[in-house]
């Protein structure tokens, strides 16, 4: 081997780490680096984060690996650790998806930095991810918190060289019960003044940030950017952390410039920090494109620094335009979909395959706000609509909403695709929960693929009883057999 891509100095870092305890979702672009990682998959990234979280207070150093939107259902118990403490080091791996290819959001899981009161790094190049992941638990066990490490599916497969193994285990250390003598309040307080105060000297000093001075005008980096940047004949300052920013090298770094470009991705994140300094452009200012940059925008961006750039209006990137991944031409679910589009009340999907018929030819499925959102969504319509939900996304998050639906007495009929795996990322397998379901609900099977016809009587029945029932879909994915 020659050289090394982001991937593999990921999988190094936790050998050098000895973070045993792996656990993940999948999802773009974090699939292929989980299963490198040999990671065992949780139901949802709060299970994820609760597993490492206890090896964590009992002496493991732990990693776990999601996507940006698994962010958001961790954030709960990651903003409780912040001030709650931990035990052996956590590092979080928080893979962004710029310009989405297989999200539903472009978002910039940077902003959870400054929210969670975390560390959160962001290397530039996979050496620099390598490194990060070791000064993560580090730092992790240092202040007793978890910290946040940002990939790209650019930095994953970018190729740098081989990094040098730096094996080192932890202490072992378990959760400290003194912790329990402050209140939440002091824990807070206790946070700000040493914890973060810590960090921020940390920030200041680390290895990961570089500096190249170059003439009087300068780049502020941060991710792939910062490795985009190089070698453009000014100077860069390229940032390892961006919660917490190094605010005094920054400052002078600014201070030393004439003008400066801030080139971060997908959002002006470290730009919104600096924005009130007129020397600034960046995103906000409109010299760099919004979402994922290449090395011409920043070289076009450095050659009209000095003007104020013309707002032109832009073209939305359009599903056409992208190329439309359908659903397989010989899925099993087709009749249910087709059948789908012929009754006459709304559909809540989920983030599987069933968001893939949104569109023509099935139109099958109205709505879809996320990963195990179809059942909650669907009990809220103003009739009795219907939710399809895959095997993996009831596991997630779905099973919660028909919980609430049996609870509240709400009507639902639930469509689930049970093929017993996660099909679209990648064929993982999924848990069988229909004892459950028989356990909670009405539940009636349909074997899939079989006549529209059938599909549609048994939705039309299904409509007219009351309150929440469940329909097992049984079908088995041609893609992932
Ligand atoms: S991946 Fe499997 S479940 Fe999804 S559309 Fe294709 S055959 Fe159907």
């Amino acid at each position: 081997m020659k050289s090394m891509n982001g991937l593999q100095a990921a999988v190094q870092a936790a050998e050098d780490a000895a973070a045993w305890v792996r656990t993940y979702v999948p999802g773009y672009p974090i699939t292929d680096l989980a299963a490198a990682l040999q990671a065992e998959i949780s139901v949802n990234e709060k299970v994820a984060l609760e597993i490492a979280l206890g090896a964590s207070a009992t002496g493991s150093r732990s990693l776990v690996i999601v996507k940006q939107v698994g962010m958001n259902i961790l954030a709960d118990p990651l903003v409780i650790s912040a001030t709650h403490t931990i035990g052996s080091g956590l590092v979080i791996i928080s893979g962004d998806d710029l310009g989405p290819r297989g999200s539903q959001a472009e978002m910039d899981s940077r902003f959870y930095g400054p929210l969670t009161e975390l560390p959160m790094l962001d290397p530039r190049s996979p050496a620099a991810l390598h490194a990060s992941i070791l000064e993560g638990y580090t730092l992790s066990e240092r202040l007793r918190i978890p910290v946040i490490v940002r990939v790209t599916a650019r930095l994953l497969a970018d190729q740098g060289p081989i990094v040098t193994a730096r094996p080192g285990r932890g202490a072992a250390q378990q959760f400290e019960k003194e912790s329990w003598d402050l209140t939440m309040r002091g824990r807070h307080q206790r946070h700000h003044d040493k914890i973060l105060a810590d960090a921020e000297e940390t920030s200041e000093s680390t290895t990961l940030n570089r500096l190249e001075i170059s003439g009087n005008v300068g780049i502020i980096a941060g991710g792939c950017p910062a490795a985009l940047a190089e070698g453009l004949g000014v100077s860069l300052l390229s940032v390892g952390y961006s919660n917490p920013l190094p605010a005094k090298l920054l400052h002078r770094f600014i201070d030393g410039h004439r003008l400066i470009l801030i080139a971060e991705e997908p959002e002006p994140f470290i730009e919104l920090h600096l924005a009130l300094s007129p020397k600034v452009k960046g995103k906000l200012t409109g010299h760099l494109p919004r979402g994922p940059l290449e090395r011409a925008d920043i070289i076009r961006a450095l050659e009209s620094l000095e003007e104020t750039p013309e707002k032109k209006p832009q073209v939305y990137e359009s599903v056409a335009e992208r190329g439309y991944a359908g659903i397989c031409d010989d899925c099993p679910f087709v009749p249910l979909f087709r059948a789908l589009a012929k009754v006459d009340v709304p559909v809540a999907g989920d983030a599987g395959c069933a968001i893939r018929t949104t569109r023509e030819p099935y139109q099958s499925v109205d709505v879809v706000y996320g990963l195990g959102s179809s059942v909650g969504v669907a009990s809220g319509f103003a009739k009795k609509g219907i939710a399809v939900v895959g095997d993996f996304a009831l596991a997630h998050s779905g099973l919660q909403g028909l919980i609430n639906a049996v609870w509240q007495k709400r009507y639902v009929l639930v469509i689930l695709l049970k093929n017993d795996v996660a099909a679209m990322t990648g064929g993982q397998e999924a848990p069988d929960l229909t004892h459950l379901l028989e356990a909670l609900v009405p539940t009636r099977r349909l074997e899939l693929p079989g006549s529209e016809e059938v599909v549609e009587q048994v939705l039309r029945e299904e409509l007219k009883r009351s309150g929440a029932s469940v329909v097992v879909a049984l079908g088995k994915c041609t893609k992932h057999a």
